[in-house]
Order: structure tokens, then C-alpha cells, then sequence
């Protein structure tokens, strides 16, 4: 980036190329503190399809967002190297291990040059193939906010739908279970082992009806206390927010967080050493008002903030 490129947050929103929350399109990671990344990919739901379309329709409404957060008052985008670089290229898209390891190769590019990753989905099964990456060196703790723990095991004779990405993570030790918890559990399932393997692995599983119970604070402070001041990321499935507000997805549960609560607990993460996140299963085709993108942004906004809030504090 140069100081002369234009800068597309000074035009009015609903004017230029739509890229995330309007940061400057940069193919080339290198100096980049955050790099925001597409991955525009649903070849491994089990159930209804449309989360290819999510990076997309995210930075069209990524395009409603300004700059500085208003309860933190910081702007990520003047504190830290902000850039929007594209999409994660996929030619082989109907080989699952292929999608498996260009995204892995990707991201693995982006961490080698130093720059956090944030990233919009794209169905969960993309988390797998971004933590073997972000957990190369070191596996790191993970905060998942979920109605599922995709913890399962196969389905339909592969392992690699979007329902066993953590499971598979956790078998590639780039993750560690015990640094690990998945907030808003809930949905009837038609067997348990996905619930049986978090828990036998040693993740910490906040199942909804107990977040009533602990509240969002004793929910946030449980979060804290499992993941410690070790390098976290944060996985954001939409379907954790309540379909009310967050209709368009693929597999929706009812019962949910509200948008409000949504935004209360990623601030609550503040001060954890967020070396990645990903909001993904954003479907704009089940999404007709578009709401569902906005909140995805939003979301996206707040890990975005979380995020530059982590590399501000690692600074000497
Ligand atoms: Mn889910
Ligand atoms: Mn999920």
C-alpha cells in the first residue's frame, strides 16, 4: 500500500468496488498487519447450499460500516495495516482434499508473511484447512460461537463436511482441545457422538440453555478462563445468532442469540491474543433482506477490532 492509493472509505458508501468494510484491495500480503480474506466456497454442506455467495454479499453490506468503534473509540483501519486481498482461488473445487490444501496453502502464505487473517465464509469446513495453517507452529485455543459443535465424524463416507472441521483439527493437533470452548449449543441431533467427542476431548461446550443460566458475563468469563492469554481464534458461525435475526443460512436453529448479545459477547473477548477469526455460513439466497450479510459484516467489523486491539498491545 502507498499513501497516495485512494482510499475508498472517502467516497460515499454506496459508491466504489465493494470490498470489506471498504478497505483497499491488495493482492500482496506483505506488511500487512489484518488481511481480510474470501473464501467463497459450500462444496461441503449437509444440508441447504448458498454460503459460496457469502464473501460477496458481506462486502456489499460491509459497505454500511464507518470507521471507529464506539465503544472502544479506536479506528482499526488508521491503528493497524488493514487490507481487503481477495478470494482464496479454488480450481479444483469438486475435490474436497484439493479445496482442502489451496486454502491451507493460502492462509499458510498469509501467516508466513506476519499478517493476521480474518475471513469471511464460505461453509465451516473452510476452518479446518485455515487452522492447519494458523496452528502450523503451535496449536492454538479456539473460540467457537455455533449452534453445532461440528465435531462429527463422517458424513456420507467423507470427513471433511462442514460439520467436522474442529474434529479434524483437533486430529491434526492445531488446536488444543483444552484451550478450546463452543458457546450456543443447541438443536436436537439424531446421534450424540459430535457432543460426546468435544466433551471426551477435552473442549469446554456451553450448550445454550446453559448460557441462560451463567449469563452472557459468566458466559464471556468462562471463555476467558479456558482459552487463557495464549495466541486464540475465533470462529463465528452465523447460525449461533438466532434465525429471527440471522435467517439466511443454511442449517438454522431456533433459540439463538439476538445480534445485540452477539455484538456484546465478541467485546467481551477484548484483550485476548486474537491471531485469527472467520465469520462463516453467510447464504444470501436464503437471505432475501440481506440482514443476515449486514450482521456477518458487523460481526466481521467487531473480530476486525479485536483483532488490530491484539496487535496494538504485541507492539513494543
Ligand atoms: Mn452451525
Ligand atoms: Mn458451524
Amino acid at each position: 500500500m502507498t499513501s497516495d492509493q485512494h482510499d475508498p472509505m472517502d467516497s460515499p458508501r454506496y459508491a466504489e468496488i465493494a470490498t470489506f468494510m471498504r478497505a483497499p484491495l491488495v493482492r500482496d500480503v506483505t506488511g500487512l498487519d489484518v488481511a481480510m480474506v474470501g473464501v467463497p466456497f459450500d462444496g461441503a454442506v449437509t444440508n441447504r447450499p448458498g454460503a459460496r455467495l457469502g464473501p460477496r454479499e458481506i462486502r456489499n453490506q460491509s459497505s454500511n460500516l464507518r470507521k471507529i468503534h464506539p465503544v472502544t473509540r479506536v479506528n482499526p483501519f488508521s491503528a493497524a495495516r488493514v487490507a481487503d486481498v481477495g478470494d482464496v482461488r479454488l480450481p479444483e473445487i469438486y475435490d474436497l482434499p484439493a479445496v482442502v490444501r489451496d486454502i491451507e496453502a493460502f492462509f499458510a502464505k498469509v501467516c508466513g508473511a506476519g499478517a493476521k487473517p480474518l475471513t469471511a465464509g464460505g461453509d465451516h469446513s473452510i476452518t479446518h484447512p485455515i487452522l492447519r495453517a494458523v496452528g502450523s507452529e503451535r496449536a492454538v485455543g479456539l473460540i467457537q460461537i455455533d449452534a453445532h459443535t461440528d465435531t462429527w465424524d463422517e458424513f456420507l463416507g467423507s470427513p471433511l463436511h462442514h460439520g467436522a472441521p474442529f474434529r479434524r483439527a483437533v486430529e491434526a493437533g492445531v488446536i488444543d482441545p483444552k484451550r478450546t470452548v463452543q458457546i450456543g449449543i443447541r438443536g436436537p441431533q439424531n446421534f450424540t457422538d459430535g457432543w460426546d467427542y468435544s466433551e471426551d476431548s477435552g473442549m469446554t461446550v456451553v450448550f445454550m440453555h446453559e448460557v441462560d443460566q451463567h449469563g452472557l458475563d459468566g458466559v464471556i468469563e468462562i471463555a476467558r478462563t479456558v482459552v487463557g492469554d495464549g495466541p486464540t481464534y475465533v470462529s463465528f458461525d452465523i447460525d449461533g445468532i438466532d434465525p429471527t435475526f440471522a435467517p439466511g443460512t443454511g442449517t438454522p436453529e431456533v433459540g439463538g442469540f439476538s445480534s445485540r448479545e452477539a455484538l456484546a459477547l465478541v467485546r467481551g473477548l477484548r484483550g485476548l491474543d486474537v491471531v485469527g477469526a472467520d465469520v462463516v455460513e453467510v447464504a444470501p439466497p436464503l437471505d432475501p433482506s440481506g440482514n443476515t450479510a449486514l450482521l456477518g459484516a458487523t460481526i466481521m467489523y467487531e473480530l476486525l477490532c479485536l483483532m488490530v486491539d491484539s496487535t496494538i498491545q504485541g507492539e513494543p
